[in-house]
């Protein structure tokens, strides 16, 4: 398999036959990349995740990139994906609080949907639907489509997390092009990539990382336990 791009946290081979394998790997960045790790068995517990939360949202009907699973990642419809990212709050943290001053823990019901322009040189900037179609990152149709999609896998999500005893606070989106112009959710889903807190408001996300809180594996671990206990009662 050819490698066709690495990023902080994944590989991405292309298989050839119009599928890429997404590789996990152990790697942990926050700030930018400006605080680093590569705990053991990291890369592992992060793809097992992101699996299991694809195939639950696939199985309810949500169009994802996700294909089979493999070994250390899966396999996905190679997409080009869009320069923006959705992201998703039920409960204000993290850069609302900072950059609006709105209250830590306030509930947004129906969910707040913010997009950033991914550009890593600048910081992935929040930005607004102007700069997006202004700039023709994504049409105002295509936006529409993003937002409906990514609502309703929130609203997917938030319910399952919710039967295994946790909160999904926010949660950020990327989507992409397949070579037959279908829009699919894309990239991960894992506690990397959303906050997520126990009964007790206790972080079981990356923020154990960012804030040097405890052992980003093991967290990790007991959301994975948590997720298949819920998904066993079904
Ligand atoms: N997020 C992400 N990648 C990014 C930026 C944010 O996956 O490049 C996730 C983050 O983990 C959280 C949500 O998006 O679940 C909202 O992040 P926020 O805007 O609060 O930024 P942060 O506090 O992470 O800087």
């Amino acid at each position: 398999m050819r490698l066709l791009y690495e990023g902080k946290s994944k590989r991405i081979y292309d298989v050839g036959d119009g599928r890429v394998f997404v590789e996990f790997k152990d790697d942990i960045t926050a700030f930018n990349a400006e605080k680093k790790a590569s705990p053991e068995g990291k890369g592992r517990i992060t793809y097992e995740i992101s699996r299991l939360l694809f195939e639950y949202l696939k199985s309810r009907g949500i169009p994802t990139h996700y294909l089979e699973p493999g070994e250390g990642g899966f396999y996905a419809k190679r997409v080009r994906i869009l320069p923006v990212e959705l992201v998703v709050r039920n409960v204000a943290t993290g850069s609302i609080v900072k950059r609006l001053g709105v209250e830590k823990g306030r509930e947004f019901s129906p969910p707040l949907v913010e997009y950033f322009y991914k550009d890593d040189a600048l910081g992935d900037p929040l930005v607004c639907e102007g700069h997006i179609t202004y700039f023709g990152w994504a049409s105002r149709e295509e936006l529409e489509r993003m937002r409906d999609i990514a609502l309703r896998s929130t609203e997917l999500l938030k319910e399952l997390f919710s039967r295994a005893g946790l909160r999904l606070v926010d949660i950020k989106y990327e989507f992409g092009y397949d070579d037959e112009g279908n829009l699919l959710l894309a990239d991960e889903i894992s506690p990397d990539t959303c906050r997520i807190w126990d009964s007790e408001g206790r972080s079981l996300d990356k923020d154990v990382f960012r804030k040097g809180t405890g052992d980003v594996v093991k967290t990790y671990e007991e959301v994975l336990r948590r997720l298949r206990e819920a998904l066993s009662r079904e």
